[in-house]
């Protein structure tokens, strides 16, 4: 028999909300962010699932572009890290993936390579993140350049990339596209330029942020980027729903502890269910008492520390447990970002780093 646990993957959701993200900016094309195996729901199910409703993918890297494409994926995917050797170069032309420029080493990369078709080229402007991305103030050199360069092809995109758009009283994203303006003023001889700016964050709660190519990724999984409930992201559905089952029940008396470091102990006569899950599975260590997982549809405490393959439950005060019972870890009836803010960190990591042992079901 094999192991309970499994993510299953609604791709009617992902379409859902991909078509949100195209509606709530009609007048800006949609790169749909598939990097990190699809926030850890599989790259080329997920671009298969939606490359009708995107003209193109956002990947981080070389690799991760191939495999999209080694798996029959035809549309343009963009490599976003813009870490690259001058041999990928060759490999980008040939396969159609737009190539980010986001410091001076990459700019001379590309004005030294000679590619076999011209290369397709995002410039990234650092507007304030201060992680990639040439200056405001080297724009108009770094277009230029890049412009004149015979082996670019024409309509160079512009980008940038905000640093705290999911806090939506906080000013530095206004201050970010202020400096991003201000380096663009320079480039109003150049005619229509194409811009992208917005991630999920700053598409959903920063309307003027929205621009020809708008970026989102987390959104498109279900996960809200903000902490607080948004009208918007609340449309969201989550994609990813992890699940798996009771394997064991046991009668706890008062005072008798549960799992590594006896962390949890009984206050009273306590049932407890073990569920097939563990950090082995993507499940955050960090999950203090308390953290909720749905068994019945009903919210139930996980009790005890997370173990490499299992957790432990209090049912106490639930009814007719039954080895079997299928156990809701997060996703529908059970956000992703509740598990992730118990546990101390973030839905996009948790989603990240499902391991492949956790088998993915398509629904
Ligand atoms: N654009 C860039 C350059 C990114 O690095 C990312 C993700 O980290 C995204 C867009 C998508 O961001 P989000 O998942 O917050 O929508």
């Amino acid at each position: 028999m094999s192991r309970p646990a499994k993510a299953l993957i609604d791709l009617n959701a992902l379409r859902h909300n991909v078509t949100l993200a195209n509606q709530l900016a009609p007048q800006s094309r949609t790169m749909a962010i598939i990097k990190a195996n699809a926030y850890g729901h599989g790259a080329v199910a997920v671009a298969r699932a939606i490359e009708d409703l995107v003209p193109a993918f956002g990947v981080a890297c070389t690799e991760e572009a191939l495999e999209l494409r080694e798996s029959g994926i035809v549309k343009p995917i963009c490599l976003l890290e813009g870490a690259f050797s001058r041999d990928e170069i060759d490999v980008a032309a040939r396969h159609d993936f737009w190539v980010s420029v986001v410091n001076r080493e990459q700019l001379e990369a590309v004005l030294a390579s000679r590619p076999a078709s011209a290369l397709k080229i995002w410039l990234c402007v650092d507007s304030g993140m201060h992680r990639l991305g040439i200056r405001p103030e080297e724009l108009v050199a770094t277009y230029g350049a890049l412009n004149a360069c015979d082996h670019v092809a024409s309509g160079i995109v512009v980008a940038t990339h905000f640093a705290c758009a999911d806090e939506l009283d906080n000013d530095f994203t206004r201050q970010q596209l202020a400096r991003f303006n201000a380096g663009m003023a320079g480039l109003s001889g150049e005619g229509n330029i194409a811009l992208s700016l917005a991630n999920s964050a700053a598409l959903l709660g920063w309307p003027e942020c929205r621009a020809d190519w708008n970026r989102p990724g987390i959104m498109l999984y279900g996960s809200s980027p903000f902490q607080e409930p948004n009208t918007l992201a609340d449309q969201l559905q989550p994609v990813m729903t992890l699940k798996s089952s009771v394997i064991a029940l046991r009668e706890v008396p008062p005072g008798e502890t549960v799992g590594y470091g006896a962390r949890w102990s009984a206050r009273q006569p306590s049932r407890i269910a073990t569920v097939a899950m563990g950090y082995g599975d993507g499940y955050p260590v960090h999950a203090p008492d308390g953290t909720p997982v749905l068994i019945k549809g009903q919210r139930c405490p996980m009790v005890g520390r997370v173990s490499m393959d299992m957790i432990t439950v209090d049912v106490t005060s639930l009814q007719d447990v039954a080895v079997g019972d299928e156990v809701v870890l997060w996703g529908s009836g059970l956000p992703v970002n509740e598990v992730a803010r118990r546990a101390a960190t973030i839905s996009y990591e948790l989603l990240t780093r499902m391991p492949r042992r956790v088998p993915r079901v398509y629904l």
